[in-house]
């Protein structure tokens, strides 16, 4: 009996950067679209990209499924507001079958929770079990003020739909230098009445957005003064590979997250990459080298062109970011948050 040779199937090249780092985790943004304009993410006519230059579920479901066989066990859903993308459902529905085939540990979203009221169930049945939600302020005046428009009423049922359909929701605040500074403390409160967490996000100096960064950079050194001043502080040991460093309240129960990306360096232990919704792979937030992963993607069907471009990427991942805000000073990069999705 004979046998035909068949070439060996090369085993997919788990993802280790030059420093050894295990890339693990991937957020990938299903759109650059948006239905509010934050004042520090966007302009308030932003120009966003013609649909053909943006991924088709069907491409963003090879590329997720890609990394995911090269060893990425965590998938971020962003945007944009990736809520915002028809047909983001069946993108989840398809994505879920690498949860219950246990290669994904998690499927988790971002998103500003204005269309997360009608989702909330369906993103429960798909395997999502816990989500990031922003929200910079609790008043109505003030939140629409920052969100150029947004409705704090559609968030709130949208926080409350999730938290009934059992996702565990943790709220995101960008702390802003006279927009919502005054308010931290009882943003706090909120989310910890709720047995929510809260990460407090310094502004980047992402994309320009025709406003001065200098004026809403609030340093979360203050603000965490400020609240030692409230509440009794304790550091937590929890890392999450991410940037966020999170302490203890005592008076409340709950955990404070402050993600500090100008005062403190976070790179060390950075476990993940960003893919925008063109699929242009972006191996460090603060940092412009990205490869494009839409070339290989749309040559062909075979996904071996992909994974040599995915573990190529990440050969390349450099070791950190430098940003600065300076007055007078151009935006860090030109890409906008909802380019890479935070
Ligand atoms: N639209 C969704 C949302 O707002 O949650 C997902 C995408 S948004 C770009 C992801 C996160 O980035 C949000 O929490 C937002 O507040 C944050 N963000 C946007 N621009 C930022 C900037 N320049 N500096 C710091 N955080 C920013
Ligand atoms: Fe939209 Fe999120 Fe950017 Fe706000 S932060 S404009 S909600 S993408």
């Amino acid at each position: 009996m004979s046998f035909m040779s068949v070439p060996p199937l090369r085993a997919p090249q788990a993802l280790v950067d030059p420093f050894g780092r295990r890339v693990t985790y991937l957020r990938l943004s299903v759109t650059d679209r948006c239905d509010l304009r934050c004042v520090y993410c966007m302009k308030e006519d932003m120009t966003f990209l013609p649909r053909k230059e943006v991924l088709t579920l069907d491409e963003l479901d090879r590329l997720a499924s890609a990394f995911i066989r090269q060893g990425v066990t965590k998938l971020r859903i962003t945007g944009g507001e990736p809520l915002v993308r028809r047909d983001v459902m069946d993108l989840f529905r398809s994505l879920s079958r690498h949860l219950r085939s246990g290669a994904l540990a998690e499927l988790t979203l971002t998103t500003n929770g204005s269309q997360l009221a009608r989702h909330a169930d369906e993103l429960a049945a798909c395997g999502v079990r816990r989500i990031n939600v922003s929200l910079d302020s609790l008043d109505r005046a003030r939140y629409a003020a920052i969100t150029r428009g947004g409705r704090l009423d559609a968030v709130l049922d949208g926080v409350a739909a999730a938290r009934a359909a059992g996702i565990v929701v943790k709220v995101n605040t960008v702390a802003l230098r006279g927009g919502n500074e005054d308010e931290v403390e009882g943003l706090v409160r909120w989310c910890h009445e709720r047995g929510m967490d809260i990460t407090l996000i310094e502004v980047m100096p992402l994309g320009e957005t025709g406003e001065d960064r200098t004026d809403q950079f609030l340093s979360l050194a203050d603000v965490r003064r400020r609240l030692a001043a409230r509440f009794t502080l304790t550091d937590l040991p929890l890392r999450t590979g991410g940037p966020a460093r999170y302490v203890h309240v005592e008076e409340t129960g709950g955990r404070i997250g402050f993600i500090t990306p100008l005062t403190h360096n976070f790179c060390e232990s950075c476990n993940r990459v960003r893919v925008t919704c063109t699929g242009t792979l972006f191996m460090c937030l603060g940092q412009a080298g990205a490869v494009d992963l839409r070339a290989p993607l749309r040559a062909s069907s075979d996904d071996a062109a992909l994974s040599e471009a995915i573990a190529g990427a990440i050969a390349a991942k450099p070791r950190g970011h430098d940003f600065v805000i300076d007055r007078g000073r151009p935006a860090a990069l030109a890409r906008h948050m909802s380019v890479t999705g935070g």
